[in-house]
């Protein structure tokens, strides 16, 4: 009897001609993050995962990658009733309970119901405080017979679903810091996109911890995509010279459209399919739907994806709790956006008057200078 992991794929997305490159992607995902931890092989539809020393964390990582449905630690046992029923010796449990059998294997003799009755008298036996309930139980002990091995277990773990990370194409994601764009990031990659993070920093108006910040953001949804890359940006040049020279009520409008100007290029640079922000309509003054739009028209070969547009702010924060990077986001440090934060931003900002702004300003030079400390890297 070995202690063995499966991890179950959707099947509604990998079906069809693609299925055999889902299928490699997503095995060599889950390899790669239980690289030196645990093995990893795909046998009768299913990943089974071996070699491992603590069977919690190499479930973790396996229910926390993306294209995985579920996790279930189970006992491997040979296809004997005898070595089955052994694998019930230690269940101890309370409360209501019934034995679900798949008999995938016909060649296994006894028939499933009667199977499971058995097995029930095996825990009934050890577990005075029992009782089988078959519509409603507290516990399922589920016994899966297949061709080589059975599988004994009780939990199933929810996965993540989802795509495998790299099989949707590769985004630039602009990571501020805040509590949205982490999230846009990990809906991203759950529908099968790489991500790369892009982070505009102002020093000395925004500090070391604040960046410190950005790169605990990125690890943590990392530990979903198997790594992110993050570019961290100079942008204090830039708001500089908004501030001197432009109305400053279009200080946020302008400073996005830098943004989104620097980061298709580093997008171009890293091959990217697309940029990524946690934008989010009418959430504050800068995401009208005016506000979104002036970022659209500076980002000329790339198409600009915000995964958060409609959600609701207590929706956004329901998610970062649940992928573990709220307590993170709401640490407070000084985002550069809060510090060179105008009284009255524009709401509704007019496109031309954006412009007429911006030529005020040498907009190819900031952009190369800030650039090229992203190229030099
Ligand atoms: P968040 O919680 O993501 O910070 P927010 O509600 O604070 O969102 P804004 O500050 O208006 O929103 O920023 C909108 C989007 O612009 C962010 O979600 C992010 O994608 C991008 N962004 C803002 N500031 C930065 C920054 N300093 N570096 C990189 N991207 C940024
Ligand atoms: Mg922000």
């Amino acid at each position: 009897m070995e202690k063995v992991i499966i991890a179950r794929f959707g099947e509604v997305h990998l079906k069809g001609g693609n299925r055999p490159w889902f299928l490699k992607m997503l095995r060599g995902n889950l390899a790669k993050r239980l690289d030196g931890i645990a093995r990893v092989a795909l046998t009768d539809n299913r990943f089974v995962i071996t070699g491992f020393a603590n069977a919690d964390d190499a479930a973790t990582i396996a229910k926390n990658t993306f294209g995985i449905i579920s996790v279930s630690v189970v006992k491997r046992v040979d296809v004997t009733p005898e070595a089955i029923m052994a694998a019930l010796d230690d269940v101890r449990i309370d409360g209501t309970f019934k034995v679900a059998v798949n008999r995938a294997n016909k060649r296994f003799v006894v028939r499933s119901t009667e199977f499971a009755a058995t097995c029930g008298g095996v825990i009934m036996r050890n577990n005075p405080n029992v009782r089988v309930d078959l519509s409603n139980p507290r516990h399922i002990i589920n016994i899966d017979i297949r061709e080589q091995c059975a599988f004994v277990y009780e939990n199933v773990l929810d996965g993540v679903g989802g795509l495998p990370v790299g099989t949707a194409g590769r985004a630039v994601v602009l990571l501020s810091g805040g509590i949205d764009s982490p999230v846009a990031a990990f809906l991203g990659a759950k529908r099968g996109l790489n991500i790369d993070f892009v982070h505009f920093a102002t020093p000395p108006y925004t500090s070391e911890l604040a960046l410190a910040k950005v790169e605990k953001l990125g690890r943590i949804v990392g530990e979903y995509t198997g790594g992110c890359r993050l570019f961290v940006i100079p942008f204090t040049e830039i708001s500089r010279a908004i501030q001197k020279n432009c109305d400053h009520k279009y200080m946020i409008t302008i400073m996005r459209r830098f943004m989104v100007r620097i980061a298709e290029r580093v997008g171009l640079h890293v091959r990217a399919d697309c940029i990524m922000t946690g934008e989010n309509l009418a959430q504050v003054a800068s995401q009208t739907i005016e506000g979104i739009a002036s970022n659209n028209f500076v980002a000329t070969r790339l198409p600009i994806l915000r995964p958060l547009i409609t959600f609701d702010k207590s929706e956004i924060v329901a998610l970062a709790k649940r992928i573990g990077t709220y307590e993170v986001s709401i640490e407070p440090h000084e985002d550069c956006c809060t510090v060179f934060v105008p009284a009255n931003p524009v709401i509704k900002p007019n496109i031309r008057a954006v412009e007429a702004e911006e030529e005020k300003l040498d907009i190819d030079g900031l952009v190369n200078r800030a650039n090229a400390s992203f190229a030099g890297n």
